[in-house]
């Protein structure tokens, strides 16, 4: 009689704190994890959404954190309550993300630095707590959902772009400062995902520019669950020696 093979995304036993988890990538990022056996921490704006998501999802022990990652300097106590409420954590997905479309011309201060409080600097003030014995002991893997954006680049697109090539730099130092406590930090790079915030893009659109920007995916547009597949693989067993490095998961977007 053969021994069944161990599944390696299985990550029962595991917790993961979720950002975006009302929507998206972030949503199904959570949903897979929680398949997967894993207990998850949800973070957004709307405690509604996040309610009715974490009663929903399969397995006990899931919360919900509503919390504005614009205020960076509030995410210490954020993961604190996480961890006090909920247990250790064995890692953290970084879903949560906001986009302007603007020339750089017209884009103002207040905008972009808001971009880059939710998109970036909210990045370092969660991961930066896996490296303290009362939220992570014994490994870990942090990823951040960043974007071709930062990669190729895109009229329009300056304050995101900045936002998301900084997190490729975050991750790697990251990666090296974590990696002796045998916590992985790594990046996924997605093309266009139809979420919510892609329907917000899409209604600035007509029929040939949605048709141009969807010929630039040689697989077509990605789904959220593209996006939470590459996810679970990088933090679980499957991605235990990967760090410091970004996964691109683009339908080709990056190929030509
Ligand atoms: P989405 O709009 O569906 O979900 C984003 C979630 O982030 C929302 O639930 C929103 O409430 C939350 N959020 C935004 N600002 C927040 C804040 N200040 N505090 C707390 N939560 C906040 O978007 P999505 O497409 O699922 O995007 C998820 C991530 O993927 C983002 O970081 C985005 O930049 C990135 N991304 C998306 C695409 C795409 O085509 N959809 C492509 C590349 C990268």
């Amino acid at each position: 009689m053969n021994t069944p093979l161990p599944n390696p995304l299985d990550l029962t036993d595991c917790r993961y704190l979720v950002t975006g988890a009302a929507s998206g990538i972030g949503r199904a990022t959570a949903s897979l994890f929680a398949a997967l056996g894993a207990r998850v921490s949800l973070i957004d704006l709307d405690g509604g959404l996040l309610g009715e998501l974490a009663d929903s999802l399969p397995g006990g022990g899931h919360d919900y954190h509503v919390h504005d990652l614009a205020d960076v300097d509030g995410i210490d106590a954020l993961v604190r309550k996480v961890v006090s409420e909920g247990g250790l954590l064995h890692g953290m997905v970084h879903a949560a993300g906001t986009q302007v479309v603007m020339p750089a011309r017209d884009i103002k201060p207040e905008t972009w630095r808001h971009i880059l409080a939710v998109n970036t600097e909210a990045a370092l003030a969660l991961a930066r707590n896996m490296a303290r014995k009362r939220v992570c002991q014994g490994g870990g893997s942090v990823v951040f959902i960043s974007s071709i954006m930062a990669l190729a680049g895109g009229a329009g697109s300056v304050a995101y772009s900045m936002s998301k090539s900084a997190l490729h730099g975050l991750a790697r130092s990251l990666a090296l400062e974590l990696a002796p406590i045998g916590v992985r930090v790594n990046c996924i790079a997605p093309g266009f995902v139809r979420t919510p915030m892609f329907d917000r893009l899409e209604r600035g659109w007509d029929a040939a520019q949605r048709d141009a920007v969807e010929a630039l995916h040689p697989l077509g547009f990605g789904e959220a669950e593209d996006i939470a597949h590459a996810a679970a693989f990088l933090v679980a067993a499957t991605g235990r020696w990967i760090t410091g490095t970004v996964l691109v998961v683009d339908g080709g977007y990056l190929a030509k």
